[in-house]
């Protein structure tokens, strides 16, 4: 990896080591920028990156949703080619199961704006689904979509990816430097200051996932995300639970999600009533509730115990969409910077946010997306957004107006 010194220009400086702004560096040098920067405050992937579950998921539920997952999936599969290396993409297939005759309606209209953009989703009845999937307790669902090439990385092997890629891409990386503002000239930003000095550069991308908000702060720009705790558990193995008989599911109702994961599951939420801040421990309590949930339809995680267990920030926006546009100062558009937000996806839309942004840094727009509306200019000053808030998301504060059953301990 290139550790020099920040005394030079630099072509473009990119803010944020996660998944965004490091394949977004890598990207950028790609498309032929001489001299990036990467400025990361601690180390690559300690944000909540190297933290997640890593489920990746095509199956969204806009058209830019859908698009940016399948870009990242794809983006995924030919890493090896490209890089000689990958972040570890294993297609599972995932299963989003109905409880209800609104939820049947509501997936069999998501399903055809789906097929409609190319993805291969597919109506299970309810005995096709318990067949496909036989841990689930039989009899529960009314059907569900399935799509059998979605599926899950390792996070700590997507940091390895982009380490390794931004070392031979020849990005200059900067670890445990922090970006403390910009430097403007004339209307138009001139470079950055950081805890080690300033950088000057025409281009600056800001990212900061759950720590966006702040970053932007900084730089004078009002970003309206968010970070709160999600958490995630693994279950010890089992037989019933080996990888071939266990599709990645979503549990839309109570906003849980599982995959296979060391003969055991991985499950994870985040509590659609906790005020958003910074995850400092597991919440036992809403863990058990988790449990519960899981074992009411997954009966055989009744009776194990966790291997591990764990809590971390993740990031979110008020429309559960992500951010990908210009830096917006006082109303005005500041032209050189960037700003770029996963919404909590940075797994399965982390790679094409990362490559839209670059795009968009570069030439103003993208082909991966139709970025016109995922800019800073679609909230109010209230953080409200003009766009609908993307139906097939992880239970965030934000989400209450919509917000899925709530768990209680029966
Ligand atoms: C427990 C958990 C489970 C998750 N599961 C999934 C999942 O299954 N699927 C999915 O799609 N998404 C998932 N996510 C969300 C996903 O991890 C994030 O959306 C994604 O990692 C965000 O990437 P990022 O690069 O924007 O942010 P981060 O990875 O947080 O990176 C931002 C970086 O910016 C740095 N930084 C902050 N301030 C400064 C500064 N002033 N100067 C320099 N650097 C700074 C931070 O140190 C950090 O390294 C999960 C998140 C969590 C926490």
């Amino acid at each position: 990896m290139r550790v020099r010194d920040l005394s030079g220009p630099a072509d473009a400086v990119v803010v944020g080591g996660g998944t965004v702004g490091a394949w977004c560096a890598y990207f950028l040098r790609r498309s032929g920028v001489e001299r990036v920067v990467l400025i990361e405050r601690r180390t690559l992937g300690q944000g909540a990156s190297s933290r997640a579950a890593g489920i990746v998921r095509t199956q969204g539920g806009t058209p830019w949703a859908v698009r940016l997952g399948e870009w990242s999936r794809r983006f995924y599969l030919g890493q090896r080619d490209e890089l000689g290396i990958d972040s570890g993409f294993t297609p599972q297939g995932y299963l989003l199961p109905c409880f209800t005759d609104a939820d049947v309606a509501a997936a069999r209209q998501r399903m055809a704006m789906q097929n409609a953009l190319g993805l291969n989703v597919r109506w299970l009845e309810p005995g096709q689904l318990d067949a496909l999937n036989p841990t689930l307790a039989p009899g529960r669902t009314q059907g569900g979509t399935y799509c059998a090439e979605d599926g899950y990385l390792t996070p700590p092997r997507n940091v390895t990816a982009y380490a390794v890629a931004l070392a031979t891409a020849g990005v200059y990386v900067r670890e445990g430097v922090a970006f403390t503002g910009l430097a403007t000239e004339n209307g138009r930003v001139t470079g950055i200051q950081t805890s080690a000095g300033p950088v000057s550069a025409p281009l600056v991308v800001l990212t900061g996932g759950p720590e966006l908000a702040t970053v932007a702060a900084a730089a004078g720009i009002s970003v309206p995300a968010g970070g709160v705790r999600h958490q995630v558990a693994v279950t010890e193995p089992h037989p019933d639970l080996a990888r071939e008989r266990v599709p990645m599911v979503f549990d839309l109702t109570a906003g849980l999600y599982w995959r296979p994961e060391e003969g055991g599951l991985l499950f994870g939420m985040s509590n659609p009533d906790e005020q958003p801040g910074e995850a400092a421990c597991v919440d036992e309590p809403y863990l058990a509730l988790m449990r519960q949930r899981l074992a009411e339809l997954v009966p055989v995680t009744a009776a194990l115990g966790l291997r591990r267990t764990w809590a971390a920030t993740i990031d979110y926006t008020p429309d559960h969409l992500p951010i990908i546009g210009p830096g917006i100062v006082r109303g005005e558009v500041l032209p050189g910077v960037t700003v770029a937000g996963a919404g909590g996806a940075g797994m399965m839309w982390g790679p094409a946010v990362a490559r839209a942004t670059a795009d968009v840094a570069l030439t103003g727009t993208s082909d991966v997306v139709d970025v016109a509306d995922l800019g800073l200019d679609r909230f109010d000053e209230a953080g409200n957004s003009k766009l609908g808030t993307d139906p097939i998301a992880l239970p965030f504060p934000e989400h209450a107006p919509q917000a899925p059953g709530k768990l209680t301990l029966s």
